[in-house]
């Protein structure tokens, strides 16, 4: 075996070689990056031996926690019996059947088959194109729009970082691609102005029906969204949103798309966030807690309505990935989901962990710079605030959830920034008195805001 290098050694390498995801690398490079080296339970281990309590489940991904053995064994133990096989051929695996099977019998009643990627936004590419190949082999060739949200986030790839709604991947590549369309999204908080939450949750849905009128309905072909926003900071509409999107959506004949990357899997206390907002997708990209992270999958669940046309009238779909159902990585989100099950986690995020998070999160409102905290299961959003009673926010956003951040890491503990928000999103397996620990610094570092009086 070779020497493992030195940590100033390692951090030289990555500099020299590796170039970063969503990452400034003159200014990464220069501070040198964070090398992580183990994990188990909820904290991970840097290189230095620090350890940190990671509130965000690795990328909102890793649902059983770290250190699970028997996730590594399966993987081993398919990985020695089959490491690769392809489903192209008229073929398939006992890990990717058997999952195919164990998703369908989680989601809702209609969803009952899945399409295998590698992530979510290979499955973001795969839904936009069977929706386009849905209506086309319905014989409305014309309908191709698709309507999707500002400051959604649907991944990275050409498809994915048009029909995301952030402005500055937009800006790099000529993005959107023709036929998306952004309405917008239902952050009250920051856009409701002097509506009540409800009234704003309709006003915003509705939106998608003027969208619809503007573009014709006859040319639009789906509508995509987060159950929950995540990556554009936690918004969690208000109750209204959901049911009257899916009523337009309906009325209007056009696909319902649920994004369920992160939502999906427990972590709003449902298998799938379109059964905590009482939806029925007829597409819903998974990925991530799908196996927790210990190897890379994702993949679409299609409803009955769309699958029948894809195998009654479009015969072969021109689509698919070397890896899309890979055994390994198979087998492993098998036995995360079998953990998931025994340990019963979704129940205990609805039932027990989910409403004590909940209470602990509220539990910050009470403090000076925070505007409102709010949660559904383990997904937390917390907006700082300048001014508390007139809804007025920081003037640089970006700078005070990144000096909240830091305060944490430096303390021990993973949040996410986005802009003036924080985002919280920890494994299903949290305890209490992690809970309590996350709060607690939490609680410091918001105090640290308000003594650097920066409003
Ligand atoms: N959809 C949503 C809602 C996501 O949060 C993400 C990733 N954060 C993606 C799609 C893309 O997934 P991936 O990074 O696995 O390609």
């Amino acid at each position: 075996m070779n020497e493992k290098p030195s940590i100033s050694n390692l951090a030289a390498i990555d500099a020299a070689h590796h170039i970063h995801p969503f990452s400034d690398m003159a200014e990464l490079n220069a501070r040198g990056t964070r090398i992580i080296e183990r994990a188990e339970g909820l904290f991970i281990t840097d290189s230095t031996g620090k350890k940190y309590l990671d509130a965000f489940a690795g990328l909102w991904c890793v649902n059983v926690g770290y250190g699970r053995k028997s996730i590594a064994e399966a993987a081993y133990r398919q990985m020695q019996e089959l490491p690769y096989y392809n489903a192209f051929f008229g073929t398939t695996t006992p890990p990717a059947t058997l999952l195919a099977q164990k998703v369908a019998s989680h989601a809702g009643p209609n969803l009952n088959r899945v399409f295998f990627t590698n992530s979510g936004s290979e499955a973001t590419d795969t839904w936009f194109r069977m929706a386009r190949v849905y209506w086309k082999a319905l014989g409305k060739p014309q309908k191709t729009q698709v309507i999707a949200r500002k400051n959604g986030y649907h991944g990275s790839t050409v498809a994915g970082a048009s029909l995301g709604g952030m402005k500055l991947m937009h800006e790099q590549g000529n993005l959107p691609i023709d036929g998306i369309h952004h309405i917008n999204q239902p952050y009250w908080y920051a856009e409701g102005e002097h509506l009540s939450p409800a009234e704003f949750g309709l006003k915003i849905a509705r939106e998608l029906e003027t969208k619809i009128d503007e573009l014709g309905e006859d040319r639009v072909a789906a509508f995509v969204a987060e159950p929950i926003q995540g990556a554009g900071g936690v918004i969690i509409p208000p109750d209204t949103y959901w049911p009257e999107i899916a009523r337009i959506c309906k009325a209007r004949n056009i696909l319902l798309v649920v994004d369920e990357v992160i939502c999906g899997f427990g972590r709003l206390g449902e298998w799938f966030g379109h059964q905590h907002y009482g939806v029925e997708p007829d597409l819903a990209p998974i990925a991530k807690g799908l196996s927790s992270g210990y190897l890379p999958i994702g993949g679409v669940l299609v409803s009955d309505r769309v699958a029948e046309v894809m195998m009654n009238e479009v015969g072969e779909f021109y689509h698919g990935f070397t890896y899309s159902g890979h055994p390994v990585a198979a087998a492993a989100a098998l036995e995360n989901i079998r953990i998931i099950e025994e340990e019963g986690l979704v129940e205990r995020v609805r039932d027990d962990i989910g409403p004590y998070f909940a209470a602990a999160w509220k539990s910050l409102e009470s403090h000076e710079v925070v505007g409102e905290a709010q949660s559904v299961g383990l997904m937390g959003g917390l907006q700082l605030a300048a001014d508390k009673a007139t809804r007025r926010r920081y003037e640089k956003p970006d700078d005070i959830g990144t000096l909240v951040r830091n305060h944490c890491l430096e303390n021990g503990l993973i949040l996410r920034a986005t802009g003036d928000r924080m985002l919280a999103s920890p494994a299903l397996t949290i305890s209490r008195s992690e809970v309590d620990q996350v709060i607690e610094t939490l609680s410091k570092a918001l105090d640290h805001l308000r003594e650097k009086g920066l409003g």
